[in-house]
């Protein structure tokens, strides 16, 4: 398997000063050896989890949701008060990183994470790099399904507005308490997880949006729930909706999960995920449809 390329975004904000090194006045990004160290033990994205990422998916080459990843990076930011990443600089370091894997040309399904941290401790100036590696290969999890179980994630379904520096709906680096969750799923003989606000709405995975169908309606949980809004549940929306189908982003109560026609996950890399069994009980998956969605959401425009 190819090694990861990085590229060091040196210039990851127009409101910092450039660091120094490759690329900090120039494009203000430049490719650097993943083999190498590069980040210091101090930066506050390693010791307090205090920055941003994004995960996209590339196919052939192609990243068809890039505007929403950095759209949706800008947000995490202004969420944190980091200084708003420069979406040209970033843009452009995304196409050179994605340019320099030797997978982009062969159809290889990669994936990039884009990351910005505060930066080191004192300093003032974030840190920004990306690297791009080959996906995993999650074509059993969709060609199968996944075993969920529902988790209390111990906020109500409107802390966004009650105490928004808790963060929800901001991607974070943050993640411990996301993988805690999945390695709580594993000891209840389940795959994945979908949390559950404390006065009982559904919310989303450690790690993907939730899809329910009823009948020809399709349902997200609201994104004024707390929760980060997914650009593949967007994408999927786009292609329910060319199907004819109805599509809305309500507040759904947990016992709707349980009588739901089917119920999937969905994110970037991982694409759509049927669930077929929920709290131990088993549920209805649509094979067929979920392998139009995926070939949908495979596709580069
Ligand atoms: N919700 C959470 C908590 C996530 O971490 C992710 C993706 O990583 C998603 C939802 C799905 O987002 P997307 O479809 O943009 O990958």
């Amino acid at each position: 398997m190819s090694s990861p390329v990085l590229v060091l975004v040196t210039r990851p904000s127009g409101a910092t000063v450039p660091s120094s090194g490759p690329g900090a006045d120039g494009a203000g990004f430049a490719l650097a050896d993943p083999g190498l160290p590069h980040i210091s033990v101090l930066d506050l994205g390693v010791t307090r989890g205090d920055g941003i990422f994004e995960s996209v998916s590339v196919i052939a080459g192609v990243a068809p949701a890039i505007e929403a990843h950095l759209d949706r990076f800008a947000a995490s930011a202004r969420a944190l008060d980091l200084p708003d990443p420069d979406r040209t600089v970033w843009s452009r370091a995304f196409e050179a990183a994605v340019a320099a894997h030797p997978d982009a040309s062969t159809g290889a399904n990669l994936a990039a994470k884009l990351v910005l941290t505060r930066g080191i401790e004192g300093d003032g100036r974030p840190t920004g790099w990306i690297v791009v590696q080959v996906a995993r290969d999650f074509t059993a999890q969709r060609e199968n399904g996944i075993r969920v179980v529902t988790l209390d994630r111990g906020y109500r379904h409107d802390v966004a507005t009650t105490s928004p520096w808790l963060l929800q709906g901001a991607k974070t680096l943050s993640y411990a308490l996301n993988t805690a969750a999945l390695r709580e799923a594993g000891r209840r003989g389940a795959d994945d997880v979908i949390f559950i606000s404390s006065d009982g709405f559904v919310l989303e995975a450690p790690t993907a949006s939730v899809l329910l169908r009823e009948g020809d309606r399709f349902s997200t949980p609201s994104a004024e729930l707390g929760i980060l809004p997914g650009t593949t549940q967007r994408r999927a929306f786009e292609f329910f909706s060319a199907e004819g189908f109805d599509t809305d982003a309500p507040r759904l109560r947990a016992s709707e999960l349980a009588r739901a026609d089917a119920v999937w996950l969905l994110s970037s890399v991982r694409q759509a995920v049927p669930v077929i069994e929920l709290d131990g009980r088993p549920l209805e998956a649509d094979f067929a449809l979920t392998r139009r969605l995926n070939a949908h959401l495979a596709t580069t425009h």
